[in-house]
């Protein structure tokens, strides 16, 4: 049998994909080798881009909790928290939950998902894409979506180039009741001790997530910052659920996003927010729009709209991490006043994209200022 669109990988970008594929007709698989519901090394914070998408796919979007204030901190120090008027600004999901109920509602789209299946292999000829499995089984395509991640084998068919790769480090706390009430509707977020570093406590209910990312490359400072910031935070006697680290990775400007009848979406293109490293939303859209390009047959629609789209808001926040490097006192300053803080709960909101957050008259200023 010869497949309309395979996808490689069932996180949010390939399951939106499958969704929109499926849903626009299109007789659509899904390859991924782990089982839902499955672990995914994630802050797991939802803008409201990213809630938005999943309210209008999903049964029920699994929040943990939403987000109404946000305390700020330089280095554990010079604290300061903020409320949202009118609204939160975040939702906290598990991704165990959160990729679960993706995937319930791809099945029900029409889709196929297989799971327990690593993708080996990628090639194609003028006919078809020829998925190769771990089993050497093979499956057969007319178009392939790549949602494998940015280590993954669709990345490397496709050729994918990277300019800023980051190293991630969380740990998962089990929250005890004085836990809840503390962080319960807030999040914490500290500037790091290293140019363009920050640290996190996403609260989810019964756990606290807490994590730290930097440029890679610097194992040995990523895991001090870590350890540093849980011991500030007086977390140190918690149990720990989980610890673990995954990279992330922005594509250059120029990289290639297609290779012939394969395009690749979420992580597997290097799309993801270069400041804050928000991949959620950038998954889901890119997903969505590369699900119902291949259903259409008509891959370089994909291309342009992530041009158009994605590439805009990757360049601000590429600029606004070169300001934040140099000057994170600056980003601090600025959560403090009216603009900045307005601006911020706009982005969280998903109600400003980080394209417009530059073109507010005192964030453009400060930039310019900075050479950025
Ligand atoms: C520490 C950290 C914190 C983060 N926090 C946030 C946050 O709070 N909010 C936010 O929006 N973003 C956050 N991100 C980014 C976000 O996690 C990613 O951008 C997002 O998961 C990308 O989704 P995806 O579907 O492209 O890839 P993934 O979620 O990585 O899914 C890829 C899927 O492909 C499967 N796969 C891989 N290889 C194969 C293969 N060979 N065969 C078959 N299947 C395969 C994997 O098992 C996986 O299920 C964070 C990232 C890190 C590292």
């Amino acid at each position: 049998m010869i497949w309309d669109v395979a996808v490689v990988g069932a996180g949010p970008a390939g399951l939106a994909a499958a969704h929109a594929a499926a849903s626009a007709g299109a007789r659509t698989i899904v390859l991924e080798r782990a089982t839902h519901p499955r672990y995914k090394t994630c802050g797991g914070g939802l803008i409201g881009t990213s809630l938005r998408l999943a309210e209008s796919h999903l049964a029920a979007v699994p929040g943990r909790d939403t987000i109404d204030a946000v305390t700020f901190t330089r280095g554990g120090r010079r604290s300061f928290t903020r409320r949202a008027r009118g609204g939160p600004l975040l939702t906290m999901v598990r991704r165990d939950d959160f990729d679960h109920a993706w995937y319930e509602a791809t099945l029900k789209a029409g889709a196929t998902v297989r799971q327990e299946c690593q993708v080996r292999a990628i090639a194609q000829d003028d006919d078809a894409a020829t998925i190769t499995l771990a089993d050497r089984e093979t499956i057969v395509a007319r178009s392939v979506i790549g949602a494998d991640g940015s280590a993954g084998v669709s990345s490397r068919h496709v050729g994918v180039t990277f300019d800023q790769e980051d190293l991630g480090l969380e740990v998962e706390l089990a929250a005890t009741e004085a836990d809840r009430h503390a962080w319960r509707g807030r999040v914490l977020l500290d500037w790091g001790p290293f140019p363009g570093s920050y640290g996190w406590v996403f609260p989810k209910d019964d756990q606290l997530t807490v994590g730290v990312i930097m440029t890679k490359g610097h194992g040995a400072e990523t895991k001090r910052y870590l350890r540093d910031f849980v011991c500030r935070l007086g977390l140190t006697d918690r149990t720990v659920v989980r610890d673990s680290g995954h990279l992330t990775r922005c594509r250059r400007t120029d990289s290639p996003l297609r290779r012939g009848r394969v395009i690749v979406a979420g992580d597997a293109g290097g799309l993801l927010e270069p400041w804050t490293r928000e991949g959620i939303s950038y998954a889901l859209r890119s997903g969505s729009w590369a699900g119902a390009a291949a259903a259409a047959g008509d891959l370089a629609a994909y291309e342009r709209q992530v041009a158009a789209e994605l590439a805009p808001e990757m360049s601000v926040g590429r600029r606004l991490l070169a300001v934040f490097a140099k000057r994170p006192m600056l980003i601090h300053a600025a959560m403090a006043t009216p603009v900045g803080w307005r601006a911020f709960e706009m982005f969280c909101r998903g109600q400003l994209a980080m394209a417009d957050v530059i073109d507010r008259r005192g964030i453009r200023a400060a930039v310019k200022l900075l050479g950025a």
